[in-house]
């Protein structure tokens, strides 16, 4: 935590259009910390389940519960005015969100590019990230002076004053090494999330003619295609089509949160939140990343109908 840091935390501030920024270790640290800093405990906290568990877990590791919400048909959690509530949203693939409220954390994990419109909002670079390190990163932004203190001292094991210790929490720093990566990083991600816009078009445009049984996503200007997923009924068999082809595709994400074995306890059942479970069954996420080419495009686009036409 040099001056490195520092750096980032600024540039990161600023591309955000946030007034501080805290670099921590990763964003389920970041999720978590600014959890614990607003001081809550026993609360519960509206979120969604079609996401990666780390959005979960930092509400249960914050000495909270998740009040899971269904999706709509962008994936997201739908747009709304949560009040007072404390909301744990996430702008799911990249695809922007919008939601109001005084307490909300934005999971803006795969959202690189998208300013602070919450309380905070928390950034990860792992490297599958649009915005990768070469390791382990995260960072909260945010407008509140004394929320950004907190996290601050939270992050380095509840300490205020040297060596002195008033809340627990454990050793979330950011890496020099791994800011000193993403200050070089950083002026090419715009360049990189418009190129993955123009992959995505690509894939719109071949895919229109077969619109019908693969469903593509919902656009939105803001969209960064950190993940372009389509939805198909027979997506375990397009899958394992397309692997044989050459093509790798993935699953984001195959069992919702509320169906989580570790989750057990919170008493959800199947059925509970039909969307979500629809979408983790449906869900396929095509090869995207901002190098590949219109061929490449092309290829994955061909055998896609190929598939179609044998189905
Ligand atoms: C990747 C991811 C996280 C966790 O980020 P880490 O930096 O790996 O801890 C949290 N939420 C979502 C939605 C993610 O995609």
């Amino acid at each position: 935590m040099g001056t490195e840091v520092e750096a980032f935390e600024e540039e990161w501030a600023e591309y955000c259009k946030a007034k501080y920024c805290v670099g921590v270790s990763s964003c389920t640290d970041a999720l978590y910390l600014t959890l614990k800093a607003m001081g809550i405990g026993g609360e519960q906290v509206i979120t969604t389940p079609a996401t990666f568990f780390a959005t979960a877990q930092a509400i249960i590791a914050s000495g909270n519960f998740p009040a899971f919400v269904d999706i709509d048909e962008t994936g997201n959690l739908p747009p709304m005015d949560f009040g007072n509530h404390t909301a744990l949203p996430v702008h799911l693939y990249g695809r922007p969100g919008e939601w109001k409220g005084k307490r909300v954390i934005e999971d803006s994990a795969q959202a690189h590019g998208l300013s602070l419109s919450g309380l905070a909002s928390c950034y990860s670079f792992y490297p599958t990230k649009n915005l990768g390190a070469m390791g382990q990163a995260g960072a909260v932004v945010t407008n509140d002076l004394g929320l950004a203190n907190e996290i601050r001292n939270l992050r380095t094991y509840g300490e205020v004053g040297r060596f002195v210790h008033y809340r627990l929490t454990g050793n979330h720093r950011m890496d020099e090494l791994q800011a000193a990566i993403l200050r070089v990083k950083l002026p090419f991600l715009d360049g990189w999330n418009l190129a993955r816009r123009a992959v995505a078009l690509m894939y719109e445009v071949r895919l229109e003619s077969v619109s019908d049984v693969i469903h593509l996503p919902k656009d939105h200007p803001q969209h960064n295609y950190h993940i372009f997923a389509i939805r198909t009924k027979d997506r375990d068999s397009l899958a394992s089509y397309l692997k044989g082809e050459g093509i790798q595709t993935a699953v984001r994400y195959p069992v919702p949160m509320h169906l989580q074995p570790v989750l057990r306890h919170l008493q959800y059942h199947e059925g509970d939140f039909p969307n979500a479970e629809a979408w983790a069954k449906e869900n396929l996420s095509l090869p995207m990343y901002p190098e590949m080419s219109y061929e490449q495009v092309e290829y994955v686009c061909e055998k896609i109908k190929e598939w179609v036409r044998k189905r």
